[in-house]
């Protein structure tokens, strides 16, 4: 009895303190907030030791007058909201009234703040939530707030502050956020008395990217790509780093709603889906996203540091958001081109008798490489390499089901043969060109531009991953019943895994069931999967649902189909028929997006006439 007492003004507001402001980062933002709810449109941040002394705002933003500044660091007060409506709509940054409050007890603040045509300013001193009376000063028009030697009363709390540079690291960080979020905005950031960052109000995107990203500055021209959508009340716009640019951790990804810095997984995701493909799984790309849209679409008051937000209706942001993002990232032209070495550091050759036109030339490297792959162009049906031979563990999958009968030279009429295929793939435009395997791996196949070198296996492995995506994803794979089930011996967890993911082994068609005391029968297989190894590809795929088991069903599935696309693809090393060739070149023609691999490594590497021009000194 008698246990419970009330906990004063300051306690609640220390205790509030420990949600709202963690580090010296968290007064920045806070007071960051504040100057842009005020209207400002210049803002000075001044530091020392890395906030841990001294935090100072300056904003040029409506000020307060003697009274509201009395109010503002009392406890949930606040002139952002009035009534429970007004928490349906939040148009600024702040609304919960707390942060000044918590940070006036846990610091030493000296505020001065002075309203548009007052003949003077009014200046507040506080120590650790101990007020001192409110004075008249002089002052400039806006808010001026000082905080120094924040939790000095509180040695636990302080002793959890890191050194002053890694504090000014996470002090950049919430700067940046905003600055990216408020480009109208005038902003600096000093830190002892040396400037970091001077980013004037009304520059582009690129311009306070660079300024405020020096790893990105030479990239932002050239390999930053611009979406812009709208739809019904959401706009969305957004700068994407192209895979070159991409990450090993996600700290380059930026999402804003309506100028509020944003973490959310939902955009996280739909980001990483928008690059699928495009991407090695664990990279990350650059990208920058902004999202305006009804204050009523989503609620703010989820996270005391408002940094999360919940969408009324997540389903449709993320699918307008990976949607936007992916028919750009689609429509660019993210092949890789050869990079060269730079000509003018050989020595140069002159030919004699060769004339230096660019025009001629153009024409004359076309001639000859046409002449190149008419004489070196493989008989059109090559003997098969051994894996192709029946029962390997590689692959013909629908893809390569031959579109007419094999071609060999000792077939009688083999000209004939030969010709009407040829004829009938002139009138394809899209597949006509010259080509020629090298190495059984790769295909060199020749462009209006110049040529193209494919990697065999990552090309087939992207198709058939594409295609394994589509159809999965409106109904199960087609599937074969097998005529002789093929065994499987699985241990308890491996069969355990079967039957925790039931649910995928039925999209991808394949049936397992049981047969003895740890002994399986597969009874039907895919048929895009063709001839690969039943066995090894079940005991496979029961490794990769181990190893994702954590993970989201989409990444799951996502992660079964790039290693079904893998074990199914050709391999490099498997000569290919002329007939084969074709059937991949036109698939890939079909293809949404060929230019990576599952695994993000290139498909396909181009080189221009330009180029080789220049590599022959021929300009
Ligand atoms: P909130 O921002 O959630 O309203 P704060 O504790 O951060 O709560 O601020 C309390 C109030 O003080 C604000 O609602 C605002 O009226 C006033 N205020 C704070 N900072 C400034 C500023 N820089 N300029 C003008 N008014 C300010
Ligand atoms: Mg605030």
């Amino acid at each position: 009895m008698g246990q419970i007492t009330r906990l004063d003004r300051n306690m609640i507001n220390m205790i509030a303190a420990g949600e709202v402001i963690e580090r010296p980062a968290s007064v920045v933002k806070e007071l960051l907030e504040n100057s842009i709810d005020s209207g400002a449109t210049r803002i000075c941040v001044h530091l020392e030791d890395g906030g841990r002394k001294l935090i100072a705002v300056q904003d040029n933003g409506c000020g307060m007058d003697g009274e509201d500044l009395e109010k503002a660091f009392e406890t949930h007060a606040t002139s952002k909201i009035h009534s429970s409506d007004d928490l349906q709509h939040i148009a600024t940054l702040g609304f919960r009234g707390e942060a000044l409050a918590s940070i006036s007890s846990v610091a030493q603040v000296r505020a001065v703040t002075r309203v548009k045509d007052a003949n003077e300013a009014h200046c507040l001193e506080i120590d650790c939530g101990e007020f001192k009376p409110i004075s008249p000063c002089s002052g400039d028009c806006g808010t001026h707030i000082q905080i120094r030697d924040l939790f000095y009363k509180l040695p636990a709390r302080r002793k959890f502050l890191r050194t002053a540079s890694t504090e000014l690291g996470h002090i950049t960080e919430q700067f940046t956020r905003i600055a990216l979020a408020h480009r109208d905005l005038h902003l600096e950031l000093h830190h002892n008395k040396r400037e970091l960052y001077r980013l004037d109000s009304g520059e582009s995107l690129p311009t306070r990217i660079s300024k405020l990203f020096p790893a990105l500055s030479d990239q932002v021209q050239t390999n930053l790509i611009e979406a812009h959508a709208s739809e019904k009340d959401v706009t969305l716009f957004a700068l994407l780093g192209s895979p070159e640019l991409s990450r090993s951790n996600n700290k380059f990804q930026y999402a804003f709603l309506n100028g509020r810095f944003i973490r959310d997984k939902l955009i996280t995701h739909a980001i990483k889906q928008a690059y699928r493909g495009l991407l090695d799984p664990n990279r990350h790309p650059v990208a920058f996203v902004f999202m305006t849209m009804p204050y009523e679409a989503y609620d703010v008051n989820v996270h005391p540091t408002k940094v999360e937000v919940r969408f009324f209706q997540s389903n449709l942001v993320h699918s307008q958001v990976q949607g936007v993002l992916r028919e750009v990232l689609l429509a660019q032209d993210l092949n890789v081109h050869a990079k060269l070495p730079d000509p003018s550091h050989e020595s140069v050759y002159e030919l004699p008798g060769v004339s230096r036109s660019p025009s001629d030339r153009r024409e004359q490297v076309a001639e000859a490489m046409s002449t190149f792959f008419k004489t070196h162009r493989p008989s059109v049906d090559a003997p098969r390499g051994p894996s192709f031979s029946p029962g390997s563990h590689v692959t013909k999958s629908q893809s390569f089901q031959p579109i007419d009968p094999p071609v060999t030279m000792d077939d009688q009429g083999s000209f004939e043969r030969m010709e009407s295929v040829v004829d009938r793939f002139a009138q394809e435009p899209v597949h006509s060109h010259p080509f020629l395997q090298v190495h059984d791996s790769y295909l060199l196949v020749q462009t209006d531009e110049g040529f193209v070198i494919i990697d065999q296996h990552a090309l087939h492995e992207k198709i058939l991953y594409e295609r394994l995506v589509t159809r999965t994803d409106q109904a199960p794979l087609e599937s074969q019943r097998l005529l002789i089930p093929e065994p499987l011996e699985l241990t308890e967890s491996q069969s355990a895994a079967l039957e925790q993911h039931s649910g995928i082994l039925e999209k991808l068609g394949i049936d397992v069931v049981p047969f003895g005391p740890r002994t399986f029968a597969v009874q039907s297989f895919p048929t895009l999967l063709g001839k690969t190894s039943i066995g090894t590809f079940v005991t496979d795929l029961i490794d990769t649902l181990t190893e994702h088991q954590d993970s989201e069903p989409k990444q799951l599935l996502d992660a079964v189909l790039s290693m079904a696309a893998c074990k199914a693809a050709i391999k490099a090393g498997n000569r290919l028929s002329d007939t084969e060739i074709r059937e991949l070149l036109a698939d890939d023609e079909k293809a949404e997006s060929s230019f990576r691999c599952p695994h993000g490594r290139p498909t396909t590497i181009r080189f221009t006439l330009a180029e080789l021009e220049k590599q022959f000194h021929r300009t």
